[in-house]
């Protein structure tokens, strides 16, 4: 297939983009929005809601008073095609810790919190999506935009609007970033490993680590058992891993420790996995290590705030709209490589209300969740052109 004129003209409203879309990005990384900063999200989400307004999109809003602003934006119709676009303004970077702002690394390369996952991608999708409006492509199209500030903490308070929009939409696209191989691809995601978070907190009891520690119940041992056994759940061979990222408990070295709190983060690769490791998880929880002379348990512990994904699998009709983006993304010269990811994203939210969700589809970037985090420059425009043409075949399917 080739471009027809029309479409060239689309995709051509994009050349010549790249200080917009750079300059863009540039502003949008300059707000500092770890999650918990819901004034920084904020002011990204005035910048996308006034960015959408403009573009023709009806806009409403979900305000939970804890994370920053979800954004919807709708344009309605009743048209056969429903799509569902998705990101995210809140990073794992919080303020003032010396990874701060935009800086260009060298002709090709960017790096700034966020920049890849996923300002970028922000920057994309508004990127195409103008293009698309300003050549009437969008005319009598029904399109749904959610950006949310609680995704790098598994959307908690967005996740269910999310799958409420994913329910009746025919196709998700997800602008997470993509990757850069080697040989000069990219790629885009298509399957995404579940991921669970469990927290759990211990209570025994106080006593003198000197003068009475036979009297104390420690809290905090039970819980370094249970993290060992918990984390032994990890199989590289099924793709299961399980993550204990914090520990703690106990107030003085003299004290024996009457508190303590788990936290732990899983992943899966399927909906089987996942269940047979969250039934080894809770054994594992609710099983007591430390208990008295007659076998009574000595530590009480309670498990927390479990959050979840599913695992994104690439069904039949992820893997032929897969098909179609790699020959798509050819025709404007791009070439694209399907991939498998261990991090989990919203559209796997999407994929769980049964709405084929393709994800990646952002920058292409890399050393998500590092200081080193990292964007190819040219792929802001790349990308955008891409997904303007993606969405603009979609309605024609
Ligand atoms: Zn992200």
């Amino acid at each position: 297939m080739a471009l027809t004129d029309r479409e060239a003209e689309l995709v051509g409203r994009l050349d010549g983009a790249q200080d917009l879309l750079e300059q863009e990005l540039e502003r949008l990384v300059a707000v500092s929005s770890e999650t918990r900063d819901a004034a920084g999200a904020n002011r990204i989400a005035d910048l996308v809601e006034a960015e959408l307004a403009s573009l023709g999109f009806r806009t409403s809003e979900l305000v939970t008073g804890v994370v920053g602003r979800t954004i919807v934006g709708r344009r309605s119709s009743d048209s056969s095609h429903r799509l569902l676009l998705l990101g995210h303004v809140d990073t794992v970077h919080p303020a003032g810790a010396g990874f701060d702002g935009y800086r260009v690394l060298d002709d090709t390369r960017a790096t700034g919190p966020g920049a890849a996952d996923m300002k970028g991608g922000i920057v994309v999708m508004l990127g195409a999506l103008r293009a698309l409006v300003a050549s009437g492509a969008l005319e009598d199209r029904q399109c749904t935009v959610v950006i949310n500030a609680d995704e790098e903490i598994g959307s908690p308070h967005s996740g269910d609007l999310v799958r409420a929009e994913a329910t009746d939409c025919h196709l998700c696209l997800g602008f997470e970033a993509g990757r850069p191989n080697a040989d000069g691809s990219s790629t885009f995601v298509t399957a995404r490993k579940g991921f669970g978070r469990m927290s759990l907190a211990a209570t025994g009891k106080a006593a003198h680590a000197g003068v009475d520690p036979g009297r104390g119940a420690s809290a905090l041992i039970e819980l370094c058992h249970k993290a060992v056994d918990l984390v032994s759940l990890s199989n590289a061979e099924t793709g299961v891993s399980v993550n204990v990222g914090v520990l703690h408990g106990g107030t003085t070295a003299n004290t024996v420790a009457a508190t303590a709190a788990l936290e732990l983060d899983y992943r899966f690769p399927d909906e089987e996995t996942g269940a047979d490791l969250e039934d080894a998880l809770c054994d594992i929880a609710a099983r007591n290590v430390l208990r008295d002379p007659d076998g009574k348990p000595l530590v009480a512990t309670v498990m927390k705030d479990q959050i979840r994904r599913a695992a994104m699998m690439r069904t039949d009709a992820v893997g032929r709209m897969a098909d179609r983006i790699t020959s798509w993304g050819g025709e404007l010269g791009l070439r694209l490589v399907e991939e498998s990811r261990g991090g989990s994203s919203d559209a796997a939210l999407a994929a769980e209300m049964g709405c084929p969700a393709v994800c990646g589809l952002g920058v292409v970037g890399d050393a998500f969740h590092t200081r080193d985090e990292w964007v190819l420059r040219a792929s802001l425009v790349d990308r955008a052109k891409l997904a303007a043409l993606v969405i603009d075949r979609f309605y024609a399917l």
